[in-house]
């Protein structure tokens, strides 16, 4: 099986070394290696250029619970720069439901500021955007069609049907984590996403049940897709490789 993990947060795996190794053995080909502000953009562009197995992409980005305006525009500046050498924005988007988010509305008027200019910049340079939306889904996605976003993932959609249905129509992915094995959101989310829209991923190191995850856990993420949509694990793995190859346009056969 042949396998791509979407959206890892590579620089916060530990003894990277070993599970990479572990990855390359559960048949992961590549891992995108998301960006969340400076120095984890700037670690995935390291990981990138060096001859890795499994092959590493960088993708870009500022994350929604990283906005630091001391250091905002020195590091968007450096995205811009280097964006050439990535294969996606990301991760980039709006979170309501993050600490104080919550109740301030310029918080979340700055998430959005920050966003915008991340979806230009994706449009303007040709680029897919991973996008997180946790309690900001029906925002994330007008923003996006809004601004005339053509490639979209939706990652660990776990939000309204309706919101899913719209994204959907737009041509937009989802990408299915482990929690696809207990969440009644995400779980309904997935079932609703045609196997041709959906992408695999971990966001690694992220806890699943207690404990840390690291990229061959996309296993954990097979299986679960697999028992929900009711099909192989093999179909999956296969319909879901060549989607990511398509949606980040990746040089992997
Ligand atoms: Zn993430």
């Amino acid at each position: 099986m042949r396998l791509v993990d979407a959206h890892a947060h590579l620089e916060e795996v530990e003894e990277l070394e070993q599970a990479l190794r572990r990855a390359w053995e559960a048949g992961v080909k590549a891992i995108i290696a998301v960006g969340s502000d400076y120095h984890s953009s700037k670690f995935a562009l390291e990981l990138a250029e060096k001859p890795l197995r499994p092959k590493v992409y960088a993708a870009l980005g500022i994350h929604p619970w990283s906005l630091n305006p001391s250091t905002l525009d020195s590091t968007m500046e450096f995205i811009r720069r280097n964006l050439g050498k990535a294969v996606a924005v990301g991760e980039v988007g709006l979170d309501y439901w993050y600490k104080e988010t919550r109740r301030d509305r310029e918080k979340q008027a700055l998430q959005r500021k920050v966003f915008e200019e991340f979806l230009k910049m994706a449009e303007s340079n040709g680029k897919p955007v991973i996008i997180h939306s946790r309690g900001a889904w029906g925002d994330s996605l007008k923003m996006a069609i809004e601004l005339g976003v053509e490639e979209a993932v939706f990652h660990w959609f776990s939000g309204p049907q309706e919101v899913l249905e719209n994204l959907l129509s737009h041509g937009y992915y989802v990408s299915a984590t482990p929690a696809v094995a207990y969440s009644r959101e995400h779980r309904k989310a997935v079932l609703s996403t045609p196997l041709s829209r959906l992408l695999l991923e971990t966001d690694s190191p992220v806890s699943y049940g207690g404990k840390p995850s690291e990229p061959a856990d996309i296993l954990k993420t097979l299986e679960g897709v697999a028992s929900v949509k009711n099909m192989s694990r093999e179909k999956i793995a296969e319909e879901t490789f060549e989607n990511t190859l398509r949606f980040f346009k990746l040089p992997l056969d």
